[in-house]
């Protein structure tokens, strides 16, 4: 008997497949099995079963395997992906893709076996002959090497009209690790022991078990370990061997402190749902080092008394091993920590502990939201206003905080968002009440928030200094106190560009539409777009001039410059190129902690996570960075930017003091933080949006197409405007029509987009959906549909 069954490939295309099953194989919804599609081998995930089928039953291929005994995605996850896939118009095998870990895939292997060699087929002749030289069978790889085209297509014919038998077995990519281990069989020996058998069997004592065979060999040889065991003394058996890679991690007593009257509040309200079992979105703004984590960990505590479990989010670059550390002591072994430098087989790892109820509590950057958790209670997105979030390489382009939101929803479970500087589509949520806002509004210790002066960089006399009068000054001062300085520049490298003062020519990237920066370290020039560098020219390429100038300063000329001005201080600066080594981040934190260190200079990476008592003051070399980006977010980074610097100054009973250096004084975002006033620049940042038909005043869509061909490209979307205009339902949107992008090309890839704006949510929804039917793509062009795009870059 048959069934029929619903299988989503992991493949960009919208529907999903019918495949007939064998009744007593017992599929079920949620495992994988291998099926034929298109010619390949694909994994594919059931998604439905049913007795009957709308197509020709006998057309209907059938599936090679089941890989899962039980299903790997189960109902609850199930659903979520339904809801990701319509929400992104993403195909739902593609939504499987992100949530499972990659190391759970597994390797087709095809064995072809020659059955027959009677055919006229010059194709298959050719086939047949490769395979009678290598004794009648082949695997697929070598067959490759055959030059038959298309291979896949005419082994499937061949398979059809039993010329050749096609042998499937499937591996996973990841075996178990299996180590040898020796087991002390006997306490005491009857026969005699050579001295050194002896030394071993007393060394074998002194151990506790696992004993790992790699261990002993390197002080015994294999001789005596094997005449141990040919005595009976020992045994050697194979034990699976698990990565434990927090193994270093320091478990200490965990602090414990009586909570704040905010705290208090605060956590009250979110038991009184977490008590409940039921959904609720609440956002926290609480202000910099006013006890929020310390809130996460009372509610988590809370949800698991109830036998629930948690996930918790956070920016990668806060996953320091500070962070881990606070909740190891709280949590200990029931927490996953999910970071992106785990291998494919320890995230695996941490994958089964999660799905078999051994941990309780994942914790990580977005994609940690997939956690196969059962009996979700909450979920805590920390630094909620943090971009990275935000999926942007490939589909489905998902936010993890609205994605949180969701999968709370579906579970009934809290939903926490917490931030110094909500992101205003939060903040906006808690004023139609979506969200339910939380507030603390004061440090812990009661420490005084930061005072924040701006510099109006117009004014100072010189305008190739770096620094202003007053901030070289104040930086003099903190040194002679042995204080501690921090500077905030979003800008690594030299110098933004590097411009020829004969002709003007910008030196640009050679498969980006983006100007190179500086390096000085290795005098080179480099794109932060795709990687290219090359040694920076000695005459301009177009021409032939050799004096150039240099565009604005980023953190490596800042370091160069201070050690000019500072010769004695010690600087350490952290930005990507000073981090690539793996503790170099934690080095250099030890270094400012232990006070090795009197300024440290760098990009975003300081801004969060650290927490130094001693830095007193904190200087943001130029407000202006953010603003001059293309993009209507600019001035909320520019404002988060400001404002979550400005927190990791006095952090303890020392004052501390920010100095904010602008060519645009008066610009509300570095007024509005200036005054620590989140309301007033909402306020006046709404407005903005509200005029601009910007979100959440309304639903934004980007549709953006790629072509290495300028010329093709262009022509094509010429098309595609003459087609949009025929959309029936034009006036309950607003459509931008086909333009390049602001970075017009990345990675020799030409880049068009389209914008759409719509009051309602359904008729975004629409229009894609006529979209998709109705334009024709053509395989060639990449086509992204980023629903709520965080760049329109
Ligand atoms: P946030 O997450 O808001 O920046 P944290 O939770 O990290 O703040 O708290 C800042 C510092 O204050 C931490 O060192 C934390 O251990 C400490 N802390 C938190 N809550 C209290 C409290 N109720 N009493 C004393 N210290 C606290
Ligand atoms: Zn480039």
């Amino acid at each position: 008997m048959k069934i029929f069954i619903e299988v989503a490939l992991p493949i960009n295309i919208k529907e999903t497949f019918t495949y007939s099953c064998l009744k007593s194989l017992a599929p079920k919804i949620g495992q994988r099995v291998i099926v034929d599609f298109n010619y390949r081998i694909q994994t594919g995930i059931i998604i439905g079963l049913s007795q009957k089928s709308t197509y020709d039953e006998d057309k209907i291929k059938g599936i090679h395997e089941i890989v899962d005994e039980k299903p790997l995605i189960n109902k609850e996850l199930l659903t979520f992906a339904e809801w990701i896939s319509k929400y992104y118009h993403c195909p739902i095998g593609l939504v499987f893709k992100a949530m499972l870990p990659a190391g759970i895939n597994v390797n087709t292997i095809q064995k072809i076996v020659l059955k027959k060699s009677e055919t006229k087929d010059k194709d298959f002749l050719k086939v047949i002959k490769y395979l009678e030289k290598n004794g009648n069978a082949s695997s697929i790889e070598e067959l490759k090497h055959s030059k038959i085209s298309p291979l896949y297509k005419n082994l499937l014919e061949m398979e059809e009209q039993g010329l050749i038998e096609i042998e499937r077995h499937y591996k996973r990519k990841i075996q178990k690790k299996v180590v040898n281990c020796i087991k002390l069989i006997s306490n005491s020996s009857d026969e005699t022991l050579s001295p050194k058998q002896e030394d071993l069997f007393q060394f074998l004592q002194e151990q506790s078990e696992p004993i790992f065979m790699a261990d002993i060999s390197k002080k015994f040889s294999y001789s005596i370990i094997n005449k141990l065991k040919e005595k009976n003394l020992i045994d050697i058996y194979k034990q699976e061997i698990h990565p434990d890679i927090f193994s270093d991690i320091m478990k200490h007593e965990p602090l414990t402190f009586e909570l704040t009257e905010e705290q208090t509040e605060v956590l009250e309200k979110l038991e009184v749902r977490i008590d409940e079992h039921s959904f609720q979105a609440f956002l926290l703004h609480g202000v910099t080092s006013s006890g929020k984590t310390e809130v996460y960990i009372r509610a988590m505590k809370k949800a698991l008394s109830y036998g629930k479990t948690a996930i918790i989010l956070i920016p990668e670059i806060s996953l320091t091993p500070q962070t881990v550390e606070r909740f190891y002591s709280h949590f200990g072994d029931i927490i996953a920590v999910l970071h992106s430098k785990l291998s494919d087989r320890e995230r695996l790892h941490y994958w089964n502990l999660l799905k078999n109820g051994e941990k309780k509590i994942a914790i990580g950057p977005r994609s940690a939201l997939f956690a196969p958790l059962e009996n979700l209670g909450l979920i805590i997105v920390d630094e909620e206003h943090e971009n990275t979030y935000k999926q942007h390489e490939r589909p489905p382009l998902y936010n993890a905080r609205d994605m949180a939101v969701l999968r709370g929803k579906l579970n009934d479970a809290v939903v926490l968002l917490g931030t110094a500087t909500p992101y205003i589509e939060s903040y906006f949520n808690t004023q139609n009440e979506k969200y339910s806002l939380l507030k603390m509004t004061r440090r812990v210790k009661n420490q005084i928030l930061p005072k924040l002066t701006v510099v109006d960089m117009r004014e100072e006399e010189d305008h190739t200094e770096i620094f202003s009068k007053l901030l070289r000054t104040k930086i003099e001062d903190r040194l002679n106190k042995k204080e501690q300085i921090l500077l905030f520049q979003n800008r690594r490298g030299y110098a933004s560009y590097v411009q020829c003062v004969k002709c003007g020519y910008v030196l640009q990237c050679k498969d980006c539409n983006i100007s190179m920066t500086y390096h000085s370290r290795d005098k080179k020039i480099k794109c932060h777009y795709c990687g290219y560098e090359r040694s920076m020219p000695r005459k301009c390429p177009e021409c032939g001039g050799y004096i150039f100038n240099f565009g604005s300063p980023g953190t490596e000329k800042i370091e160069q410059n201070l050690q000019f001005l500072f010769p004695t201080a010690r600087i350490a600066r952290m930005d990507t190129d000073t981090t690539t080594k793996k503790n170099s981040f934690q080095n250099i934190f030890d270094q400012v902690h232990n006070g090795y260190i009197d300024i440290l200079l760098g990009t975003q990476m300081i801004i969060k996570g650290l927490d130094f008592p001693n830095i007193t003051l904190v200087g943001i070399v130029s407000a202006d960075v953010n603003l001059n980006l293309p993009d209507f977010r600019a001035s909320e980074r520019n404002f988060q930017h400001i404002i979550q610097v400005a927190g990791r100054a006095g952090r303890s009973e020392k004052e501390g003091e920010v100095i904010v250096q602008t060519y645009n004084p008066k610009h509300y975002s570095i007024q509005y933080a200036q005054r620590q006033n989140f309301p007033g620049f909402y306020e006046h940042e709404l407005d903005l949006r509200r005029e601009l038909h910007y979100p959440p005043f309304t639903k934004l869509v980007r549709i953006l197409f790629l072509l290495n061909n300028e010329e093709r490209l262009r022509s094509y979307m010429d098309g595609i405007r003459y087609k949009i205009s025929q959309y029936p339902q034009k006036n309950k949107l607003i459509i931008l029509s086909p333009t390049p992008a602001p970075i017009s090309k990345i990675r020799k890839q030409y880049r068009y987009h389209i914008l759409i704006k719509a009051e309602h949510q359904p008729n975004i929804n629409r229009f894609i959906e006529w979209f998709q039917s109705n334009v024709k793509i053509p395989n060639y062009i990449k086509m992204q549909i980023d629903i709520d795009p965080i760049s329109l870059l």
